[in-house]
């Protein structure tokens, strides 16, 4: 497992996906006996996994049992909610009561911790201290959107190793700058990324996207910036990326990334089930038998053309899916399978960020 590496796992089995994700990946050859282990999910606030907010519980205990059979076994759960809610809560609603039951393996609430002051490039940070006493942190965010920062994924996931008055300052702060900083000063050893079905637009969920995939990497600068594309954005729309990666926290360049994908002949059509907005974004997508990697992205594509006020100027027909392969039709084409399409992007899946260019440059119609 090298830096510049991302693995991507495709499919709806989370447990099975990701144990085969680790094993693919060797991680355990990077972990020593006896170090302290800590997994922080996403549990920001108590509501369980399918609404698109949290970390899904099945993630985590597919990582315990991987760890447990590699003899690791001194491993813990950490996690601090947002302020407005109690991480307790969360561990037992998200799920992960059960799982600490289940392994014995303890759930440490951040929110009830001491906090150590630390300074980062003259910055000054306070850090809750079970995290700073970790040697091995797994981060497990979900890749959703985020009605301030637009996107939140493995960076900004480490907002729930600070105390409440801390998550209070930061957002006094305008968050992007203290969350740079916050991860210079508290390195992630691997993120393991929860992209199954991540929230369209509010890091509390409620309107949740199939996109049916875990994708894992060392370095969360360029596991944002890849997960920030899967969703529409650049690094450069997302300042706080930006920022760690001018901070030395890792390297951002896609162009340099090693992607690595698994089970990508495994994704089937048909399994997307469009929520209300999703439905409504997707009037004039013409979709059979579509895989949700595919149409999830091309949700958050239409989304943010839509935050840009260009969804309107869309004239054409949109195809996605496998029903459309080999077939001539007069539209915009999204993945290899609509190839027949007077004008289509190529990928399997495109990236909803390489949809939005797609799509801009076609709103006005191609002659
Ligand atoms: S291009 Fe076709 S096969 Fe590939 S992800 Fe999209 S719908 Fe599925």
């Amino acid at each position: 497992m090298r830096p510049d590496e991302i693995h991507v796992i495709y499919g709806t089995q989370p447990l099975t996906m990701v144990k085969d994700l680790l094993d693919q990946m060797k991680a355990a050859d990077h972990i020593d006996q006896g170090m302290k282990i800590a997994l922080k999910p996403n549990l920001v606030v108590a509501k369980p996994s399918r609404e698109g907010a949290t970390t899904t519980p099945a993630i985590a205990e597919g990582i315990i049992q991987y760890l447990l059979e590699h003899n690791l076994r001194n491993i813990s759960i950490i996690e601090g909610s947002w302020v407005g809610d109690q991480t307790a809560r969360a561990f037992k609603i998200c799920g992960y009561d059960e799982i600490s039951r289940k392994y014995q393996i303890p759930l440490v609430d951040l929110q009830k911790d001491d906090a150590q002051n630390i300074s980062v490039q003259g910055q000054s940070l306070k850090i809750c201290k079970k995290v700073l006493e970790t040697d091995y942190l797994i981060n497990l965010p979900v890749l959703k959107a985020h009605c301030q920062t637009l996107f939140t994924c493995a960076l900004k996931n480490l907002k729930g190793c600070i105390p409440n008055s801390e998550k209070r300052r930061y957002h006094s702060l305008g968050l992007h700058k203290p969350i740079a900083y916050l991860s210079k000063a508290l390195k992630t050893s691997l993120n393991v990324v929860d992209a199954l079905n991540g929230d369209l637009t509010f890091e509390e969920g409620g309107n949740p996207i199939q996109m049916d995939r875990i994708i894992a990497g060392q370095d969360p600068v360029l596991i944002d910036t890849y997960c920030a594309s899967l969703i529409g954005y650049t690094k450069e729309e997302i300042a706080y990326i930006s920022l760690a990666e001018q901070l030395g926290v890792g390297m951002g360049e896609l162009a340099r990334a090693h992607v690595v994908e698994y089970n990508r002949d495994l994704q089937n059509g048909t399994a997307f089930q469009p929520s209300k907005k999703a439905a409504r974004l997707a009037e004039r997508v013409h979709a059979s038998d579509a895989c949700s990697a595919c149409f999830g992205g091309l949700i958050h594509a239409l989304n943010r053309l839509e935050e840009n006020g260009q969804l309107r100027q869309l004239e054409e027909p949109i195809y996605i899916g496998q029903g459309y392969k080999n077939q001539v039709l007069s539209g915009l084409g999204i993945g290899n399978c609509t190839s027949g399409c007077t004008h289509y992007l190529k990928g399997c899946p495109p990236s909803a960020l390489d949809m939005v260019h797609f799509l801009e440059t076609a709103k006005s119609p191609i002659k």
